[in-house]
């Protein structure tokens, strides 16, 4: 990286110089810079402001209103410092423009007297309260108002950064400034000139400087407009390209029109089994006790067609809770049984891969084509006689956890992998899986949890996407109650009707905390309430990650088999489970729970011919929680639920998406973007499609920015 100034002594302004060079700034400033991670020009000209404020239009301190941020400025008349009763210190100023006074208040922040002393003129941002003595603002942000005259003078709207503990605003202020003044018109274009006539996107160098000071909001919109294309442009480009390759790689075609035609060729490792003449479609219809709805049948001739073809299968399909996921999945391996391959399903948690075993040993069985069942917690002579069926090639299906990609599990001709629940799985463990194949597998990836359509393009840009967006037909929708605490006898009542009525109810009560022992207690305790006190004549079971495998898989047969009324379980349940008889489910303190995994955890019931209902009983403690159970009440719609969620929490705390370096956007905000992320993946496919490696010379500039986006791709963690 160059960093100093060039070799005859003028400045070198390259993006890359570092900060110490910027006027203004020097070694000692240079260092607080590094604390907020600012190491060069770019960092600087990318680190934009929180928000702006107008200051010359800031409002008098008489007209101040209650339960509105405003910005003040003045000049502080008075500072005290006293103890409160409960031992903290309280710090409180008073600051007055000549209309009036507001005071402004710390707590336990000793050290903001002494610099407000030596401050004088003051700005300071903040909410307006009433106070015990007049209107306050408690921890306001403030700085002087004399540092920074000099830039203030000709700016109407003043950038506010983010900051970090003793780093002074008008430092940052005042290094971008410079930043600003003295490199930005050197900033290299990146966007080819077309692309930009043809979405509207200003210059670069004119973007940077309005962005920090712009002149007023409608430049400030178009400067950031740009730069979030462009940061989404980036994303877009190295996932189309990813895509592109793949799609450009040599894997299986499987002969799936030819089926029942003609034997299907073999693969050398086991005799290719053979289905009678009929067509692939005509066993579907045999091997499974229902019609596929239309958005089913949509999405397997879709999955179909990728496995026909010559390269592999990157798809990815997504589907409410209950949309039928199953069967499709189904569908895929039957095709890749067909035609001489074996397959294999990895889902998340045990009690998931061994429901899975079951419902697909009901519909391949009775074919002739045996399942294996791979999990963690099986003896190791089960695991071998498991291990050889796959090796052999006897088994055709395999169903597992992540046992299924541990070393010694081999396949004879694995050449379709399914993951379940992918959101729970990193790339990495997909990637292991399909390493058990032969050449290239093809791959389709389920996700439960419907995510938001812009998530969907930043985090799985590089798949293929199929949508099953209608459910089975009959399903009445799930109705959805909010209550109180004290109304629980008022619920148990409504349950035991339902129970008489031939039925069967979840309990779901809330993980505590992080301690499994703490939160199998929690079960016991409201297992014992349950089963002791409310509901002494019915039969009430227990389910939770602590007890052992088998006991668990006891009581999960049991529910199933219907000889448990009421089943007492953590969030364990969360996924999968399948139960039609069970109509009810009381979620117990539902404002602890997210939206998403309320929705998930709804979806256990609503699956069978009755009318189901969920019921959540938790005290609206905030706007937040009142939101999430008011929203679940409203809308059985996952995807609805999906989007509110990413209002509420953001991108980086939707459920299992956390770890994810495609969501780090510097400028972007996916919860107000979408549209530009469309328009750029847009726009990145129309590229890829011309030019698929990025070679021409309008698109060199993009290269490396797009490389260094996968290089952030290919580091996913784990999850
Ligand atoms: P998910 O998409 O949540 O994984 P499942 O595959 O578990 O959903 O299916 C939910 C339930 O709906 C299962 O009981 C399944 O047998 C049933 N089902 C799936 N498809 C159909 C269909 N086309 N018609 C009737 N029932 C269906
Ligand atoms: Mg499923």
């Amino acid at each position: 990286m160059r960093s100093d100034p060039g070799p005859d002594g003028r400045p070198d302004y390259s993006l890359e110089t570092e900060v110490q060079f910027v006027k203004g700034v020097g070694p000692r400033n240079a260092n607080l810079l590094h604390k907020l991670g600012l190491r060069t020009v770019r960092d600087l000209l990318y680190w934009l402001p929180r928000r702006y404020e107008d200051r010359r239009h800031l409002p008098p301190i008489a007209d101040l209103r209650v339960n509105e941020f405003a910005t003040v400025r003045g000049r502080v008349i008075d500072i005290e410092s006293r103890p409160t009763r409960n031992r903290m210190t309280l710090l409180r100023a008073h600051l007055s423009d000549g209309t009036g006074t507001v005071a402004l208040v710390w707590f336990n922040q000793p050290w903001q007297a002494q610099r407000l002393r030596q401050a004088g003129e003051i700005v300071a941002y903040g909410m307006v309260k009433e106070g015990n003595y007049g209107y306050e603002i408690s921890s306001p942000e403030w700085e002087s108002a004399e540092e920074d005259d000099e830039v203030e003078a000709f700016a109407q709207l003043v950038p506010v950064y983010p900051l970090a503990e003793g780093v002074p605003q008008y430092l940052v202020r005042r290094a971008i400034a410079n930043a600003v003044r003295d490199y930005a018109s050197r900033a290299p274009e990146t966007l080819p000139k077309a692309l930009r006539d043809d979405f509207d996107l200003p210059n670069l160098a004119w973007c940077l400087k309005e962005i920090h000071r712009p002149l007023d909001e409608a430049r400030r919109l178009a400067a950031r407009r740009r730069l979030v294309f462009e940061e989404f442009l980036y994303l877009q480009l190295a996932l189309a390209m990813k895509r592109a390759e793949s799609q450009a790689e040599i894997g299986i075609a499987f002969p799936i029109s030819q089926v029942g035609t003609r034997p299907a060729p073999s693969t050398g490792l086991f005799e290719v089994p053979l289905n009678k003449g009929e067509s692939l479609w005509d066993e579907v219809g045999r091997m499974l006790p229902f019609d596929l709805t239309g958005a089913q049948r949509r999405v397997v001739t879709e999955v179909w067609r990728d496995m026909e073809s010559p390269h592999p299968m990157n798809r990815l399909v997504q589907g409410d809770v209950g949309s039928g996921k199953t069967a499709v999945a189904a569908c895929a391996m039957l095709a890749a049984v067909r035609c001489g391959y074996q397959s294999a399903m990895m889902a998340p948690t045990e009690i998931l891969a061994e429901q899975h075993a079951a419902n697909l040993r009901r519909l391949f069985e009775p074919l002739g084509l045996p399942v294996a069942l791979l999990v963690g917690k099986q003896g190791a002579a089960q695991k071998r006689r498991q291990r050889m069926a796959t090796a052999s090639g006897e088994a055709r299906i395999a169903v597992g956890t992540h046992a299924l990609i541990q070393e010694g599990v081999e396949f004879a001709s694995l050449g379709l992998v399914i993951v379940d629940e992918q959101h729970r799985f990193g790339v990495l463990q997909r990637a292991a899986l399909r390493e058990k194949g032969l050449g290239n597998p093809d791959m389709l990836v389920m996700t439960a949890t419907p995510i938001p359509r812009t998530l969907t393009m930043t985090l799985y840009g590089d798949l293929d996407l199929s949508v099953i967006d209608e459910l089975p037909p009959g399903r009445k929708p799930i109705k959805t109650h909010w209550k109180l605490p004290h109304e629980r006898p008022q619920v148990y009542r409504g349950v035991r009707k339902l129970i008489e009525e031939g039925r069967q109810a979840y309990f779901v009560c809330p993980m505590v905390g992080e301690s499994e022992k703490l939160n199998a207690q929690a079960a016991e305790e409201l297992y014992a309430r349950l089963d002791c006190e409310v509901y002494p004549d019915l039969r009430v079971g227990l389910l939770h990650g602590q007890m052992k495998p088998a006991a668990k898989e006891e009581t999960m047969d049991a529910f199933r088999r219907h000889d448990l009324d009421i089943l007492v379980a953590t969030t364990v349940i969360e996924v999968g489970v399948d139960v039609p008889n069970a109509n009810v489910m009381v979620i117990e303190d539902a404002n602890r729970f997210g939206l998403a995994q309320l929705h998930q955890l709804r979806g256990r019931v609503g699956r069978g011919e009755y009318q189901s209902y969920c019921v959540l009983i938790g005290e609206g403690t905030n706007e937040e929680a009142r939101t999430r159970l008011q929203t679940l009440v409203e809308t059985n719609d996952g995807f609805v639920i999906a989007e509110r969620d990413l209002q509420l929490r953001g991108p980086g705390e939707i459920a299992g998406t956390k770890q994810s370096g495609n969501l780090d956007f510097k400028v972007a905000d996916l919860r107000t973007d979408g549209r530009l992320l469309e328009e750029s993946r847009q726009a990145a496919l129309a590229i890829v499609r011309k030019d698929p490696r990025l070679e021409r010379p309008e698109h060199a500039a993009m290269l490396p920015l797009v490389a260094e986006r996968r290089g952030l791709l290919a580091n996913v963690p784990i999850s």
